[in-house]
This record gives structure tokens, sequence and C-alpha cells, in this order.
């Protein structure tokens, strides 16, 4: 019986460090092999980070390297200048390893809209864009869909996402001759194909190797014909393919869940190989359910996206693009795919606002991003001309980082040192945080420095500014 493969966190560092050439050349950047290998088991670094290890001497190591670290979740990749990297799946719990390769949202339009609407959907949806702390989180692919079921005018709606677009694409129908006439546009895109079913598979599978593009298997309800038909197009020779279990809306949901999390189950605990492949969840669907109402309608395929992009979604087609359901998966995605061992954070030191003199105000904050953006914003809502010093607190917001003194008051009379603001202005008065308020006396007593206490949301940053600078005492 074969060996059961090793999951991520049962591999050493030594595993990977045998494997290597173990010359110490240090051209990938770290001093030494095992630092490398080390880097390697911890995600932070690839395989081909290590220059010698692709020369044609190491082509064996290199292969063995590859297979020992390969995820359980096949990573999948469609589209050409553009493209979505989907899979890539190690664990079933991000704190067991951090999540890979965030699920790419695909938004739709279909060929029964009129050029003009086609390409004002693919505009605002290839321009959707929002600043999140210092990220710029968008839009991922177009999902085309044929629902006139006319060949010529899917080819036609295909060629014009096309030229306004250069977004990885989605071909979506169920009729061999319909997905043929998009691949003959778009076949060259590697767009990825929807769907190969119980009926079509034969027909789709003879195009998915023409043109040599991934392709959905879709199943819905049925996972036991979900993996025959997998069996079965691996046995053509397609190796690139996505699941569809099906996604029910509204009473259906929970067996939605139940689905996705059997799957990346079997894939990731018991190294399944016909479910070790991406899932694909359609929020989309619940727009085919009962009549709800738009607004009903676009409420129940945001939750919808939100717990299948938890549970285990590695792509998702929608069809809103208001923006108040759109930005929670966008958001969401952002939260659950960031390394949960290391806060967000920001460069520490002084940021400066507007035009400052010598008398302007000098604030203190910590260097969790979400912290540092939100009272940059409140500065720069306020049109305040001051210094921001952002303290070194390992990526902690201002309360916990009090709480775990790494915002203390050395900390704090070091970075004023540090910043040169002494040299900038006459005064020395610095604001704390209100949730930093109880660091004031011995803050004082560091750094030589008069404490005014902030407001503890930084949204009265303004306020206080407008109405207590400067500081009564100087004048
Ligand atoms: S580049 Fe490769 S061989 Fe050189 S130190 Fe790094 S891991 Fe070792």
């Amino acid at each position: 019986m074969a060996e059961k493969k090793k999951g991520i966190r049962e591999i050493s560092p030594i595993d990977v460090y045998k494997l290597l050439p173990r010359t110490n050349c240090g051209e990938c950047g770290v001093p030494n092999c095992m630092a490398f290998a080390t880097r390697v088991v911890n995600g932070e670094a690839v395989v081909d980070g290590c220059p010698p290890i692709l020369d044609d001497g190491h082509k064996d190591a290199y292969a063995r390297l590859n297979d020992l670290l390969a995820p359980p979740v096949k990573v999948i990749t469609f589209g050409t200048e553009r493209t979505a990297t989907i899979g890539g799946k190690y664990v079933l719990q991000r704190h067991e390893f951090t999540y890979q390769f965030p699920p790419p949202i695909a938004i739709d339009v279909s060929d029964d809209m009129d050029p003009a609407s086609i390409q004002a959907r693919v505009h605002e949806i290839a321009s959707f864009s929002y600043g999140y702390i210092g990220r710029t989180l968008t839009l991922d692919a177009v999902a085309v869909r044929s629902v006139t079921g006319d060949a010529e005018r899917f080819g036609s709606a295909v060629r014009l996402v096309m030229d306004s677009t250069d977004l990885p694409l989605i071909l979506c129908s169920h009729d061999p001759e319909v997905m043929k006439a998009g691949l003959e546009t778009a076949g060259s895109k590697r767009p990825l194909i929807y769907a190969a079913t119980s009926e079509n598979w034969r027909a789709m599978a003879d195009l998915a190797v023409r043109y040599g593009c991934p392709v959905v298997a879709a199943a819905p309800g049925d996972l036991a014909l979900l993996r025959s038909l997998v069996r079965t197009l691996q046995a053509c020779g397609i190796t690139d393919i996505v699941l569809d279990p099906g996604t029910f809306g509204d009473e259906g949901l929970a067996g939605t869940v139940y689905s996705f999390t059997a799957i990346r189950k079997a894939a990731c605990r018991d190294g399944d190989p016909l479910f070790g492949l991406p899932i694909l969840g359609t929020p989309i669907a619940v727009w085919t359910g009962q009549e709800l109402g738009e607004d009903q309608n676009r409420w129940q395929e945001a939750y919808t996206a939100s717990i299948l992009m938890t549970r285990y979604a590695d792509l998702l087609i929608m069809h809103s693009l208001e923006g108040w359901t759109v930005l929670p998966q966008l958001i969401w995605r952002f939260g659950l795919y960031t390394d949960p061992r290391k806060p967000v954070s920001v460069d520490p030191g002084l940021r400066v606002f507007g035009s400052p003199g010598s008398d302007a105000p000098v604030l203190i904050t910590s260097n969790y991003a979400l912290t540092f953006f939100t009272v940059e914003s409140d500065i720069k809502s306020a049109k305040l001309d001051c210094y921001l010093i952002v303290v070194e607190t390992g990526g902690l917001s201002v309360e916990a980082a009090v709480a775990g003194r790494y915002l203390n008051a050395e900390k704090i009379a070091e970075a004023l040192r540090e910043s040169g603001i002494e040299q900038k202005i006459s005064h020395r008065y610095v604001i704390l945080p209100g949730l930093a308020a109880r660091l004031s006396g011995e803050t004082e007593e560091a750094s030589g420095w008069r404490i005014m206490v902030g407001p503890r949301d930084s949204s009265g940053i303004g306020k206080l500014i407008r109405e207590h600078w400067p500081p009564k005492e100087d004048h």
C-alpha cells in the first residue's frame, strides 16, 4: 500500500534541506540552505527561490521537492495576460497554515444583453476598486453566460468582453456547440470552461483537450456523481479540473456547506486525488431560486458568498455588483487569507500631514495597519497640519499593545527621539491616543515631553486640535 503523503505541518526543514544543493551559497537571499529550508516549510519562500536547484544536475531533487511540498488541493490557473490562480490549499483550518491563493470573485455578464450594456458592465467590473488599509481590493474575473442558447450570439458576447478587458474569463454554457463558439473566440486566452456534466462530458472533454483549457466538473447535489465525472475527465487526459458540487441557497445552504466541507476534508485529511481539486461556489444561483425581490436576492447572494468563502470555495461566481454586496466579500477575503501569525502592519516612523509649522501638533499611534489607516484618514478629513509618530508595536492595535507592553513609555520616548521631531518643532507636547492614557505619567518621565491625552476614537482628533491646541500652558 502506498505511504500516506506527509501534511505540510509534518514536513520538517530537514526533509527539505536534505534535497537542497547544500552549498550555502546565499543566492536565495538567506545565509544558508537550512535557513532557506525553514522559510520554505513556513510558506515564506518557494523552492524556485533557490537558483542552483533549477540546474539540470539537480533535476531529480527538484522533482522530489515539488512532490514533497505539493498541496493536497491542486493549483490551477486560468487567463493569460491577467490570470486567476485557484486551489493550492494545504489545510482545513487557517490557524494550521496560512491559506494560499485567495478565491477570485468573478461577476457575470450574459449574452442576452445589448453590446453597450455588456461593455458598461465589464467596465464596472474591471474598474471596481476599494482602498483598504493600504491595499487595493478588486474583482478578479468575468463569467460570460449563455442564456440565449445561440452559439453565434455567445461568440459575439465573448468577443466583446475580451475586447473590453484583460481580466480572465469563465465561459458558461452546458451546450458544447455554444461553448465551441466561445472557445473559437477566446480559446487562446485559457478561459475556464463551465461546465462538463454527466450529459455533455464527452464533448466538453474534447473541447478542453483541444483548447488546453481547465474545465469545471458539475454534479449539483451528488458527490458520488462528481467523483465519477472527475475520474472520467482524468481518464480523458484532463488534469486541470475544478469541482462544482452545486450551490443551493436558502434551505439548501447547509447541504451546500456540508458538500464543500466533505470535499475539502477528503483532500486534506485523506489525500483523495479525485477531490484534491479547487471548488467553485456559485452564489449567483440564488437568482434562479424563488422570487424574493432584488434586494433580498442580493442579501442572500452576499451571505452565501461569505459562507462559501469560509467553507471552502476557491473561486466564486456572483451576479450582484453593488458595493454593499461585493465589498464585504473582498474585505472578508482579505482577513481570511492574511497570515494569522502576522498582524498587518505599516512601517514605524514619522509621517507628515499638510504643511506643519514649528507649533504643529504631534500625535502618537501604533503600527497596526487598520489603526494607522483609520488615524490617517481622520487626520486627512479634518485637514490637519500635523506630525504623526508611528510606534513599532509588533503590528498590534493601541489597546492590545498597551496591555501587552508593546507600547510603553520607553518605546514612545525612543520613537520621539529617533523621529527627529525635536528639530522640527518649538514645543514639547505630544498627544497620546486615549486608549494609552494610562501611560501618560511614565511617558512624561521617560521622554521629558508633556502629554496631552487624545480621544479614544481617532475620529475625535480634529475636534481636539480645533478646541485645545495649542495647549494652554504654553500661552
Ligand atoms: S540558493 Fe540554494 S544552495 Fe544556495 S544557500 Fe540558498 S538554498 Fe542553499
